[in-house]
């Protein structure tokens, strides 16, 4: 696989654990958007671009994050555990869109967008530095979803 470019936009909040998005272009051909690069405990780490997971309430049909708590259309209340757990035993709430299939991949593309984050950051303390523009960035999809991760 190779990455032919990564774009990197920095966030400046430094109280949020998200320091940037990214996207990365594939063999100059395929344009994977919204890569988050996020503070953990652990360090930083790259998050691939993931949705929701809903499910639908018993008594109306309703659609509702699995972590809703009550049903949104009924008000009925839903059962705390109905998510699954991932493979770090926490609530499975979201699933990616894309994401790397084996280790050697995820390491490679983890490996160049954290690299690529760092060559930003540099560069960002330089004088006349001029951020790439995100045309395509939807903070307010962002916002939404990063509010409830958080919480
Ligand atoms: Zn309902």
């Amino acid at each position: 696989m190779n990455i032919t470019e990564i774009r990197v936009k920095l966030l400046d909040n430094q109280a949020d654990k998200l320091r940037a998005f990214a996207s990365m272009t594939v063999d100059g051909s395929i344009v994977i958007r919204d890569l988050k690069i996020i503070e953990g405990n652990a360090g930083l780490f790259l998050a691939m671009p993931s949705r929701k997971l809903c499910d639908r309430c018993p008594s109306c049909a309703g659609k509702n994050h699995l972590r809703a708590r009550y049903c949104n259309d009924c008000g009925r209340r839903m059962r705390p555990d109905r998510s699954g757990i991932d493979d770090r035993g926490r609530p499975r709430l979201y699933a990616d869109i894309a994401h790397p299939i084996h280790q050697d991949a995820r390491n490679l593309v983890q490996g160049k967008v954290l690299a690529a984050y760092e060559d930003e950051l540099t560069r960002s303390k330089e004088e006349g530095y001029v951020p790439h523009s995100f045309d395509d960035l939807d903070y307010h999809v962002f916002d939404e979803k990063h509010a409830v991760e958080v919480s």
